[in-house]
C-alpha cells in the first residue's frame, strides 16, 4: 500500500538464523510487546555520546557537568512527550513493574486501590499491602467504566483512593477507556495512575487530556534498550512519601545527632526517589526514543500500524482453526498486539515452529496476564498453566496462547511471512 509510510529503521534487521528444514533466514522479529528492538536512532545517538559520559549530578568537571544536562533534559523531553501538567514531576525508573512498585510505596495511609484483574502482574499485583479491590473482567468499554463506577461508589468515602489500569492490553492489544475510567475515578475523588508499557509504543500519550494522575512506561518497549523506565505525574504523594531507596542523591542533608543517630532531609524533587548514581544513558536513550516518534509523527506510525494489524486479521481470519482473543469484540481500538489459539494445536509448540521452521520469533504463555488468560481461554484455574509449565497435550484445551505484536520498525514481509506460516 503506497499511502502507508516506510518501517522505521531498527536494530536486527538483518540477522539471520537457521532454520530445522535447512538454511537461514532473517529474522522476523514479531514479539514487540515484550520488548522492541531499539531504533537506530536511538543507537546512533547512545554512540554518540557514550565515550563522553560521566556522573550524573555529582562532578564539577566539564563531563559530568554534560551528563548532568542530558539527564536533566531527557526528563523535559519526556514530560514534553507525555504532555505533562506543570507540577508534573517525571522519574526515571528501571521500569514499569519499578514505577508502579514506587508509587505502590509512596500510597498514603489508607489508600484503597481498585484494579482490573485483566491487568498484567505489573500493575495487578504491587498493591497487595494496601486495601485493594479487584474488579471482574469487562466485556465492553462501557462494563468497564461501569463496574468502576460501581466500586467507587461503594468505597468508603474521603480516605485517598487510586485507580491503576492499563492503556492497551498485553494480551489482546484492546485499547480501555482510559480518560472515561479517569473521570469517573475523579468523580469520585480517587486518583488514576495509566500502565502504558504497551500504549506509549503506539498511541500519542497526554496526562493532560487524558487527565491521569500519573502514567508509567518502559524504554525497553517503547524502541530504547533495556534497563530504564518512566513514573510521570502529580508531585504530591511522591513529596510526601519516604523515598523509594534510601541513598544518595535522594538526600540533600545528613547529619549525626547529639544522641549519635542520623538525621536526614530528602530532596522534594524527582532525586527523592531516584537515589543512588543515575542511568543517564538509559534516560537519554528514552528521551532520544521520544524525540524519534514524535519527529516520526505518531498519526503516521498509527496508520502504518492499523494497516499491518488489518493485514494479521484477515489472515488469521481464513484460518478456521484459529481463534483471535478478545475482550471487547471485533470492532475495538487495538495496538499490534494480537493473542490466539489454534485448534488441535498445542500453542508452545505452534510458536516453536513459527521460530523453527520460519526465523519467526513471537511468544507463547500466559504473558504475566494469568487471570485475563484464563478468563479469555475460559479455562479453570485449578488446571490452568503457568509460567514454564506444560502446555495442554494436542486435542486438549489449551491452556496458553500465542502472541504476536509488532509496531513502528516491522517490515511488510514479517507479518506476511507470519500469515503465511500459519496457514
Ligand atoms: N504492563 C504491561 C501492560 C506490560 O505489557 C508489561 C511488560 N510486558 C509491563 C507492565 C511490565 O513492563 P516491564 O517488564 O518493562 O517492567
Amino acid at each position: 500500500d503506497q499511502s502507508v509510510c516506510a518501517p522505521l529503521p531498527v536494530l536486527g534487521r538483518d540477522v539471520t538464523v537457521p532454520l530445522v528444514t535447512g538454511g537461514e533466514v532473517t529474522y522476523a522479529a514479531l514479539d514487540y510487546a515484550a520488548s522492541a528492538p531499539a531504533l537506530q536512532r536511538v543507537w546512533d545517538d547512545v554512540a554518540a555520546y557514550a565515550p563522553y559520559y560521566g556522573s550524573v549530578h555529582r562532578g564539577a568537571g566539564y563531563l559530568s557537568q554534560l551528563s548532568t544536562d542530558l539527564f536533566e533534559n531527557a526528563r523535559r523531553t519526556v514530560a514534553e512527550f507525555l504532555d505533562c501538567r506543570a507540577d508534573d514531576q517525571v522519574v526515571f525508573t528501571r521500569s514499569t513493574t519499578d514505577s508502579l512498585n514506587l508509587l505502590a510505596a509512596a500510597l498514603p495511609d489508607g489508600c484503597q486501590v481498585f484494579v482490573f484483574e485483566t491487568e498484567h502482574h505489573a500493575s495487578l499485583l504491587p498493591w497487595r499491602d494496601a486495601r485493594v479491590t479487584y474488579l471482574d473482567a469487562p466485556r465492553s468499554h462501557r462494563e468497564a467504566v461501569e463496574t468502576l463506577e460501581r466500586a467507587l461508589a461503594d468505597r468508603e468515602p474521603h480516605g485517598p483512593a487510586l485507580v491503576c489500569v492499563t492503556g492497551a492490553s498485553n494480551v489482546t492489544g484492546e485499547l480501555w477507556p482510559v480518560r472515561e475510567l479517569a473521570a469517573a475515578a475523579h468523580a469520585h475523588g480517587a486518583r488514576i495512575v495509566l500502565d502504558a508499557a504497551q500504549l506509549a509504543p503506539h498511541h500519542p500519550v497526554s496526562v493532560a487530556d487524558l487527565d491521569v494522575d500519573w502514567v508509567a512506561f518502559s524504554g525497553h518497549k517503547l524502541y530504547a534498550p533495556f534497563g530504564s523506565g518512566v513514573l510521570a505525574g502529580r508531585s504530591d504523594w511522591l513529596r510526601e512519601a519516604e523515598p523509594y531507596l534510601a541513598g544518595g542523591g535522594a538526600s540533600r542533608k545528613v547529619s549525626r545527632r547529639t544522641d549519635g543517630g542520623v538525621d536526614v532531609e530528602w530532596h522534594e524533587s524527582a532525586a527523592r526517589h531516584e537515589a543512588g548514581s543515575p542511568n543517564v544513558i538509559g534516560a537519554y536513550s528514552i528521551a532520544s526514543a521520544c524525540t524519534a516518534l514524535t519527529e516520526a509523527g505518531f498519526d503516521t506510525l498509527v496508520a502504518r500500524e492499523q494497516y499491518l494489524i488489518e493485514k494479521v486479521r484477515a489472515g488469521l481470519a481464513e484460518v478456521p482453526e484459529v481463534r483471535v482473543l478478545s475482550l471487547f469484540g471485533d470492532d475495538a481500538p487495538r495496538v499490534g498486539v494480537i493473542s490466539f489459539v489454534v485448534d488441535g494445536w498445542n500453542s508452545s509448540h505452534f510458536a516453536a515452529a513459527l521460530s523453527a521452521e520460519y526465523g519467526i520469533g513471537v511468544r507463547d504463555g500466559l504473558f504475566c496476564a494469568h487471570p485475563l488468560v484464563r478468563t479469555l481461554l475460559g479455562s479453570d484455574p485449578q488446571t490452568q498453566g503457568e509460567c514454564g509449565a506444560p502446555e495442554a497435550a494436542p486435542g486438549e484445551k489449551s491452556l496458553n496462547a500465542i502472541r504476536v505484536s509488532f509496531g513502528a520498525g516491522t517490515p511488510d514481509e514479517h507479518v506476511e511471512r507470519f500469515v503465511r506460516a500459519v496457514r
